[in-house]
């Protein structure tokens, strides 16, 4: 009727393939409104799961939802992660191969809920037995653990992951979880010994402080007060109301005794918890001579003693970089110690669904080395998108001898090189400034990169970009034209972050050791550390590291290979995507922000990804599967069909009356335009 509005008016499209003006930003995001408007998150792109964080709990996660998307079709129901995640699971269970879900989206926008909702789902409907239930619980309380260490409130996002995850659930051969591995990416290290105006150190800190029982406190030498740490206390926050420590602490003391911890382990890690927030609240105060003396060694007998013939501000540095370095390796030791008890060896022949949780791309007003990482490793998934979807869709076409329009699309592969290419991208400028001879400088770095990639399509500067583009990027930036849009780094750090500091002092301490201050007492911390009574520390700080004379290399570098490592991994899996939008800055319930939305549609490529789904014909299956699932529209095909499936499929088509532009048969594959709803509406009403 004329005036009422359709289901499709209010509800949008649950699959954006759906959309009548599939080319528009503007439909994109009004449907994305109608869905979100009627706490409908999810939103499909073909197979590819929108989600837009609601902010309040929706009731859409309970053990009947799980239930009902067990072995149903991808399509057959309203989109969910469940959806995602059955389908993986089938998918591995039936063809026995591997897979993963890669899940981005900007900080704050729902990927770790979604990955987590994955594992419960996994956790809830596969099968089980008696025996391997240890596996399936350690798996799930390596959650809150990792959390712990490795999250923290930001002023994005409450429980905010300050590090990239990967991590593989293995099933056996009947499709049991058994046991997994987990891989960590780039801890956000400086967060220990620093945060801004409204944020928080990581949870861990806070949750002993918090939940820690009296005579484990009084044995470290702590006091319940968070205020009382310089460490916890900078951002003012500490005590932050939605978040719950003492409870907190509960979840992650119980699960530390699932994942094999003993008393032991417990008592070194929070040893070393307690003494990076002694280190915090040492204080150096200038002696007569100018050098930092430690007037109240209270502290420092919590930890070492130290010698300081050190400026305030060196000690204070040394400090910090001691602080960092005990934390970062200490996660890492977490992580290998949660790996060993994931470790399944009954089990050999096993399959894999690979679950990525990864920062998304960033732009803040102020970008450096951590950012660029960031967006360098967002450039590297979105090639991995391209060559899987775009790429192989295209390839398809050919392959099955249908013709169709290509789509044109963005490839950045050329960012990718002017990153990482050997000897010539600004990862390898970066470590020549670092470990070459003489003064290197933040400003020398980016006068090199000026001379060596200044050509560049996507690389300004301001003296490059002229006098019509110079004025927003500072003396010490260069910019990037990144696939998702224009970032302005400021190099500022960039050599110092990249160097791990504490290692190289400490080589040169070596061979020099008053060449510069602070290496003196990183050395000295280093060897109190490779000494120390803590077996984790000695764990984390090896004798022979110290002795060892290769320089390790630099952090940009690590991560290039650690990520190049990770896209190895992923190729040869099969990929599902989940792209998370936040809806707004607030963390608000049902507001939905139009600009930062767009914005977001925009740098997730989701237009591109839509037009290439769009382009020719988005539905395809394999004639048997087809045939088999709607045989019944057509009295030549029901109840059996014993020709050749191909013809089968040709006769079904014929006798509905599709028409001969919406359709293609291939080698082997039948392509439509009209999607998967389409056909089971038709299954539904059996009337075309
Ligand atoms: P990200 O990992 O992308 O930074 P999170 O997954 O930590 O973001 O989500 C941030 C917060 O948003 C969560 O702590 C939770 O409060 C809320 N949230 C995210 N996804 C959902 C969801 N599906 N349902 C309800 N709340 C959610
Ligand atoms: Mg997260």
């Amino acid at each position: 009727m004329e005036g009422t509005l359709t289901a499709r008016d209010k509800v949008g499209v649950q699959d954006f393939v759906l959309l009548d003006a599939y080319t528009s930003e503007s439909a994109f995001l009004e449907n994305l409104r109608k869905r979100f408007r009627e706490n409908l998150i999810y939103t499909y792109i073909g197979t590819l799961l929108v989600s837009v964080n609601p902010y309040q709990e929706l009731g859409i996660y309970t053990a009947s939802q799980m239930e009902l998307y067990q072995g149903v079709n991808f399509f057959e129901l309203p989109p969910h992660v469940y959806a995602i995640a059955d389908n993986a699971y089938r998918m591995m269970c039936s063809e026995l191969n591997n897979h993963f879900i890669l899940i981005s989206g900007e900080s704050g926008a729902g990927k770790t809920e979604a990955s987590k909702k994955i594992l419960q789902y996994f956790a809830v409907t596969c099968p089980m037995t008696q025996s391997l239930q240890i596996a399936r619980d350690r798996l799930l309380l390596s959650i809150p653990i990792l959390e712990a260490f490795g999250n923290a409130k930001t002023l994005r996002n409450d429980n905010s992951s300050r590090f990239g995850k990967y991590m593989d659930i293995q099933f056996d051969f009947q499709g049991i979880p058994v046991g997994g591995h987990i891989i960590s990416y780039l801890i956000e290290k400086s967060r220990v010994v620093y945060q801004n105006h409204g944020e928080r150190n990581f949870h861990i800190f806070y949750q002993l402080l918090a939940g820690g029982e009296v005579e484990r406190l009084t044995s470290l030498g702590l006091e319940q007060d968070p205020h009382l740490y310089k460490y916890l206390s900078q951002g003012h926050c500490a005590r932050e109301s939605p978040i719950n420590d003492k409870n907190d602490w509960k979840t992650v003391f119980n699960a530390f005794f699932v994942i094999d911890f003993t008393e032991a382990d417990l008592e070194n890690l929070f040893g070393i918890i307690a003494s990076v927030l002694h280190l915090g609240n040492i204080c150096f105060k200038e002696d007569k001579q100018g050098c930092a003396s430690v007037p109240d060694t209270h502290e420092i007998k919590w930890i070492a003693k130290v010698i300081c013939p050190l400026t305030v501000e060196l000690s204070v540095y040394a400090r910090d970089a001691m602080a960092k370095a005990i934390y970062g390796r200490t996660f890492t030791w977490l992580v290998n110690k949660i790996n060993s008890s994931l470790v399944n060896q009954d089990f050999t022949q096993k399959t894999v669904i690979g679950l990525l949780d990864i920062y998304g791309f960033e732009v803040f007003d102020k970008n450096g080395f951590e950012q660029f990482c960031i967006n360098y490793c967002n450039e590297k998934l979105q090639q991995l998108l391209i060559e899987r979807t775009l790429k192989a869709e295209q390839a398809e076409y050919e392959s099955e001898g249908i013709e169709w329009e290509p789509v044109q699309y963005f490839n950045n592969k050329i960012i990718c090189d002017l990153v990482e290419e050997r000897h010539r991208g600004i990862m390898s400028i970066l470590d020549e400034e670092c470990i070459r001879p003489g003064p290197a400088t933040d400003l020398s770095f980016l006068e090199k990169l000026e001379e060596k990639v200044g050509k560049h399509a996507h690389f300004q500067t301001r003296k490059l970009a002229g006098p019509k583009g110079w004025k927003r990027i500072g003396w010490l930036e260069f910019r990037l034209l990144h696939y998702a849009g224009e970032v302005t780094y400021s190099t500022k750090g960039f050599l110092e972050k990249n160097n791990d500091l504490l290692y190289r002092h400490l080589k040169e301490g070596g061979m020099s050791f008053s060449a510069h201050g602070a290496s003196s007492v990183l050395a000295l911390f280093t060897q109190v550390l490779c000494g120390s009574q803590n077996s984790i520390l000695r764990e984390c700080f090896l004798v022979a590291e110290l002795e060892n004379r290769r320089r390790p290399p630099t952090v940009g570098t690590q991560f290039k290979n650690s990520l190049s490592s990770l896209l190895e991994l992923l190729t040869s899996k099969e990929p599902s995507y989940i792209r998370c939008i936040k809806p707004n800055e607030r963390k608000e319930p049902s507001k939905f922000d139009d600009f930062l939305i767009s914005h977001q549609i925009k740098y997730l490529g989701l237009m591109e990804h839509l037009r290439v789904r769009r382009a020719g014909f988005a539905y395809r299956r394999k004639y048997e599967h087809f045939l088999q699932r709607y045989k019944s529209l057509c009295p030549d095909t029901w109840p059996h069909w014993h020709g050749p499936p191909g013809e089968g499929v040709e006769r079904l088509i014929k006798y509905i009356g599709y028409q001969p532009q919406d359709y293609k048969l291939g080698n082997g594959l039948f392509s439509a335009t009209k999607l998967e709803a389409y056909w089971r509406g038709a299954l539904a009403r059996r009337e075309i």
